[in-house]
């Protein structure tokens, strides 16, 4: 079946949930962000199975959790598109994406995180700062 021919559709929960738990492969920012944050000597949990959304990189005691956005997927100001072809599913379909992102974010941060989005057009060593200095921000948080 080609999904682009299909009607944009709410998901339901159950084909939310079935969604959220299929394994993703790293993109190339991610793996060049983690990498980064590493060789800083950050230490994260990737893909934390038990938060909501799975962020791309938690950190479990401070509870900082970062996503990679991919700047078509994710509707980049700078680099997001609607292609031409199906534009008014595309548009339902990426506006569901981002809704989608605003719902994780909010369910973590009733959980007491927080959350930064870094999209996959920022360099590495810039986004690493960003993610190190909340890290930092939150260590007088953590109480053992
Ligand atoms: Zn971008």
């Amino acid at each position: 079946m080609d999904h682009t021919a299909a009607p944009p559709v709410p998901l339901d929960a159950a084909t939310s949930a079935r969604l959220s738990r299929q394994p993703r492969s790293a993109t190339k920012p991610e793996v060049t962000l983690r990498r980064e944050l590493h060789r800083r000597g950050l230490r994260f949990r990737v893909n934390h199975p038990r938060l909501p959304g799975r962020p791309d990189i938690a950190f479990t005691r401070a509870k900082v959790a970062v996503f990679v956005d991919g700047c078509f997927w994710h509707c980049c100001p700078d680099h997001g598109t609607l292609p031409r072809n199906n534009r008014d599913w595309w548009r339902v379909k990426l506006g569901q994406n981002v809704a989608r992102d605003r719902v994780k974010d909010a369910a973590l941060v009733e959980l007491g995180w927080t959350v930064l989005h870094v999209w996959e057009h920022e360099a590495a060593s810039a986004a690493a700062d960003r993610v190190e200095a909340e890290w930092l921000r939150r260590l007088p948080m953590i109480s053992d």
